[in-house]
C-alpha cells in the first residue's frame, strides 16, 4: 500500500505533520509494509489534512479532515482489516462503482489542471518522481531546438504573464534575447504578497522542479547563464524545497556546466525577499537584489534590456514559468486549445473568504465567476447570499453578483474594472460591508506604499482618511466625489503598479455599490 499525506503549508497548518507521525507509528505497530509519502497541496485546502491511500484491490481513495483518530483507524480498519472507511472519504481518484469518484465532484468537471496536475501526487523533495513523469524532457527538447525556436513557440502559444499584468511572455523573451550584452539574467518572481493569494507558494512547495525547468528553458531562450528564484522570506518551506530541487538538479547534471551535454551553462540560486509588498514590482525587486532599498524605478529602460546590474533580465512569475515545460513539450497549438483567443491556457485561483470549498483551482481562461464560486467553491457557507468577489489582490476590484457570468480572462476583467492580478480571489457575502472592504484593501496598499511618489504616499492616505470617516459615521455628501477625484490623481501621479492600481477597490466599490457609501453617509453609521 501507498499512503500520501499533503504536507504543504496548508496541510501543515491543519496538523498534517502530526498525521504523518500517527501513520508512521500505527504502521510500525501493525507491521504493515506500506510506503508513507509526503506530497504537496492537492487543492482541496478546505478539507486538510488530506490523505490518499492506494491499497490493492481498491481505487485510490482520498480522505479529508483527517484527525489523528481517523489516521489510526485507516491503518487498523482499512490497511489491516480491509474496510475502506468510506465515511471519511472525500473522493477516489479513479472511477469506481464502490466509492465516490473525483468526477462526482462538480469541481472536477470545471477544472483543467496543467501546472497543478502533479501537485499532491509526487514527492516534491524527490527529483526522481518528477523525472519518472517525464520531467526535464522539455528542457532536453529546448536545448536541441535552440533559442529562436523556444521564443517562437512561446510567442505562438500566446502565453501571457500570470503575475498580474498579462504581458506576452514571448515578446519579453525576444526583447531580452535580442538585447546586446553577454551577461543576462532570468529571475523567477515568487514575491507573492497579495492578501488571500497562495498559488505561487503552493506550486513551489508542491512541484518545484516544474518551475526550475521553466526557468532553465527561459535562460536558454534569452542566453542567460545565471538565474534566480526571488522568494519572500515568509515562505520558508518553498525556499527549502526550491533549494533542495536546485541541489538535486545539479547532482543530476541539469544545472551548472554543460547541461545534458549541450554546452549550455546555467547556475540558479535563491534570493530571499524581506517582506516588502512593493518588491513584487520588478524594478523594486531588482533594486533589492542589488542591495539598494526596494524602491521601484522609472521605466524605460525595461528590465528586458537593462535589468539586474544593468544587464538584460527576464522576470517571470512562478506560474508563467511553470507553463513553459508543458508548452515546449506539447506545442503552442495544444496550449491554445484551452482558454480564449486573447488569453490562452488556464488560470490558477486561490479561493478564499466566504466560500464553502477554499483552496486552489486551475480552470480554463474564460471560465465564469459563477462556475468558480458555485461549482468549484460549492457556493456560500450557511446558505447566505453571494455579494461580491474581490479579485486581483489589493490592486484589483470588487465585482458584484451581476458579474457572475463574466468570463474570467485578462481582457474581460479589465473591462469590468477589475484585473486578473496574480489569482487571489476573496468571496464576500451578504454580511460584508463593501465600504469596509475598500477601506481594508486601501489600508494595505497605503501601508505598503514605498513613499517615493507624493500622490501614492499622501493621496492614498487622504483617501483612507475619507473612507475611515465614512465607515465611522462621519461621512460628508461630497466625500464620494472627492474619492473619485483623488483616485484619478493617485493613478495618474504614481510611478509603479502599486500606486496606479491602489484606488481600484475604491473605484469598483463606488461603481457597483455606491448605495452603500450613500447609506453610510446618510445614516451617519
Ligand atoms: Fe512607491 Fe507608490 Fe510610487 Fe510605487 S507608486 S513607487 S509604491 S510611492
Amino acid at each position: 500500500p501507498l499512503v500520501l499525506v499533503g504536507t504543504a503549508t496548508c496541510g501543515r497548518a491543519a496538523g498534517a505533520l502530526e498525521i504523518v507521525m500517527v501513520f508512521r507509528e500505527e504502521l510500525k505497530k501493525s507491521g504493515i509494509d506500506a510506503h508513507l509519502m509526503e506530497v504537496g497541496c492537492m487543492g482541496h485546502c478546505y478539507a486538510e489534512p488530506l490523505v490518499v491511500i492506494y491499497n490493492q484491490g481498491f481505487p485510490p481513495i482520498c480522505y479529508g479532515y483527517v484527525t489523528e483518530g481517523i489516521a489510526a483507524r485507516l491503518v487498523q480498519d482499512y490497511l489491516a482489516g480491509g474496510d475502506p472507511c468510506l465515511e471519511f472519504a472525500l473522493a477516489a481518484l479513479e472511477p469506481n462503482d464502490m466509492v465516490p469518484t473525483l468526477a462526482d465532484f462538480p469541481r472536477g468537471l470545471v477544472e483543467k489542471p496543467i501546472i497543478l496536475e502533479k501537485c499532491g501526487l509526487i514527492d516534491p523533495e524527490n527529483i526522481h518522481h518528477y523525472l519518472a513523469l517525464g520531467g526535464y524532457g522539455a528542457l532536453a527538447r529546448a536545448l536541441v531546438k535552440g533559442p529562436e525556436w523556444i521564443v517562437e513557440e512561446i510567442k505562438s502559444a500566446g502565453l501571457r504573464g500570470r503575475g498580474g499584468a498579462g504581458f506576452p511572455t514571448g515578446r519579453k523573451w525576444e526583447t531580452c534575447r535580442l538585447a546586446p550584452g553577454g551577461e543576462k539574467y532570468v529571475i523567477c518572481n515568487a514575491d507573492e504578497g497579495d492578501p488571500g493569494a497562495f498559488m505561487d507558494r503552493t506550486i513551489l512547495e508542491s512541484n518545484p522542479h516544474q518551475v526550475l525547468e521553466g526557468l532553465l528553458i527561459a535562460a536558454r531562450a534569452v542566453g542567460a547563464r545565471q538565474g534566480y528564484f526571488y522568494i519572500r522570506a515568509e515562505y520558508p518551506l518553498a525556499v527549502d524545497r526550491v533549494r533542495r530541487a536546485l541541489h538535486q538538479a545539479r547532482e543530476a547534471g541539469l544545472l551548472g556546466r554543460n547541461i545534458l551535454g549541450s554546452g549550455f551553462d546555467c547556475e540558479v540560486d535563491v534570493f530571499q525577499g524581506s517582506g516588502a509588498f512593493v518588491c513584487g514590482e520588478e524594478t523594486a525587486l531588482i533594486a533589492s537584489m542589488e542591495g539598494e532599498p526596494g524602491l521601484p524605478r522609472h521605466r524605460p529602460p525595461f528590465p528586458a534590456t537593462a535589468g539586474l546590474w544593468g544587464r538584460p533580465t527576464v522576470i517571470d512569475n512562478v506560474k508563467t514559468l511553470a507553463y513553459v515545460p508543458h508548452i515546449v513539450e506539447k506545442g503552442a497549438g495544444w496550449f491554445r486549445e484551452t482558454g480564449t483567443a486573447g488569453s490562452p491556457g488556464t488560470a490558477v485561483f486561490a479561493l478564499a473568504g466566504k466560500v464553502v470549498n477554499t483552496g486552489l483551482a486551475e480552470v480554463p481562461m474564460g471560465t465564469t465567476l459563477r462556475e468558480l464560486v458555485y461549482d468549484v467553491g460549492s457556493g456560500i457557507p450557511k446558505g447566505k447570499a453571494f455579494k461580491a468577489v474581490q479579485i486581483g489582490g489589493p490592486s484589483g476590484g470588487c465585482l458584484p453578483e451581476s458579474a457572475l457570468d463574466l468570463p474570467i480572462d485578462f481582457d474581460s476583467l479589465s473591462r469590468a474594472g477589475a484585473m486578473m492580478g496574480s489569482g487571489g480571489m476573496v468571496i464576500l457575502d451578504q454580511d460584508d460591508c463593501m465600504v469596509e472592504v475598500a477601506r481594508f484593501f486601501l489600508d494595505f496598499t497605503q501601508k505598503e506604499s514605498c513613499g517615493k511618489c507624493t500622490m501614492c504616499r499622501l493621496g492614498t492616505r487622504q483617501m483612507l482618511e475619507i473612507l475611515e470617516g465614512i465607515t465611522k459615521g462621519r461621512g460628508r455628501p461630497e466625500d464620494i466625489d472627492l474619492l473619485l477625484e483623488l483616485a484619478e490623481d493617485v493613478k495618474a501621479g504614481s510611478l509603479c503598479g502599486l500606486g496606479k492600481t491602489a484606488p481600484n477597490p475604491v473605484l469598483s466599490t463606488i461603481r457597483y455599490f455606491r448605495e452603500e457609501y450613500e447609506a453610510h453617509i446618510k445614516e451617519g453609521r
